[in-house]
């Protein structure tokens, strides 16, 4: 795919992950509606880009909402008249084991803080997916949609919400790619290792450092080096179906 002058939509655009790749973006030329619940951090993304020469709108909207987010797409295909591209990037954490003993269960994982995850990763992205598919098939448009997963979707201690909304991520873009192959729409995932946003920053010091030891490349992996990848999947229109880990070689 081409990305200058084509429309990508970023969810989660206000900070780290989505931040760079939307500079990365409007770099190469791409026009860019920009997602988030976080209206400030949506400025801070459009103050960054304010030296590339390309049309970026902002939309305050909760993924999670389905109301909001069809009106979200609603506007976005109103604004632009066409979209090439969404990148399903918004994301929590909210970490805890399933249970915790100590001479017997002292504490189990709240049905809300699983949802909460559930909700925003795995449900947020079924919705933006959807919507963003559809537009591009009603408006013709070939397209990319592209998951944020994680390493953490083999599993991880202490993230049964995370890891299992990262794995249903990575196999949404399967099926996507096969469903959506005859509308000229590919469906990949990226599988991120840790990489340095305010979110890996939410991660204790020692939980980093375990993690640092563990990864062979030895060092936690910068926003640009998943900003590139993205950039890379959208220009290469052999890549389609598949989860790219982008990790430092570590396995979990
Ligand atoms: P981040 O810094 O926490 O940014 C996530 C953004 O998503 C925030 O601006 C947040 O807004 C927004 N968001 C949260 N809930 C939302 C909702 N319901 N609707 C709309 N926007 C919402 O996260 P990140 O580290 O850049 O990670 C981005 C993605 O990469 C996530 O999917 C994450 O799971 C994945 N990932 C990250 C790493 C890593 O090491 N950082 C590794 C693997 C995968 P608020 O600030 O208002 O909540």
């Amino acid at each position: 795919m081409e990305l200058k002058n084509s429309v990508i939509a970023i969810t989660g655009a206000g900070q780290g992950l989505g931040q760079s790749m939307a500079i990365s973006l409007a770099q190469a030329g791409s026009h860019l509606a920009l997602i988030d619940l976080n209206s400030q951090g949506l400025e801070e993304t459009l103050q960054a880009c304010t030296d590339f020469d390309t049309n970026i709108k902002l939309y305050c909207a909760d993924v999670t909402d389905e109301q909001d987010v069809e009106a979200t797409f609603e506007r976005i295909v109103d604004d632009f008249g066409q979209l090439n591209g969404l990148v399903n990037n918004a994301g929590i954490l909210r970490d805890g084991l399933l249970v915790k003993s100590k001479d017997g269960v002292i504490s189990k994982m709240p049905l809300e803080q699983f949802s909460s995850v559930i909700n925003v990763n795995l449900t947020g992205t079924f919705l933006c997916g959807r919507e963003a598919a559809a537009k591009m098939i009603e408006t013709g448009c070939a397209g990319v949609i592209l998951n944020i997963s994680s390493v953490a979707r083999a599993g991880n201690i202490g993230q049964t919400n995370y890891a299992a909304s990262k794995a249903g991520v990575a196999t949404f873009a399967t099926t996507w790619s096969r469903e959506l192959a005859k509308y000229n729409i590919r469906c990949v995932a990226i599988a991120p290792g840790v990489i340095k946003t305010p979110m890996a920053a939410e991660m204790r010091p020692e939980a980093i450092e375990r993690l640092e030891a563990m990864i062979p490349c030895h060092r936690m992996g910068e926003t640009s080096e998943i900003a590139n990848t993205v950039k890379f999947i959208f220009e290469n229109d052999y890549v389609n179906g598949r989860v790219i880990e982008v990790d430092g070689g570590i396995r979990m």
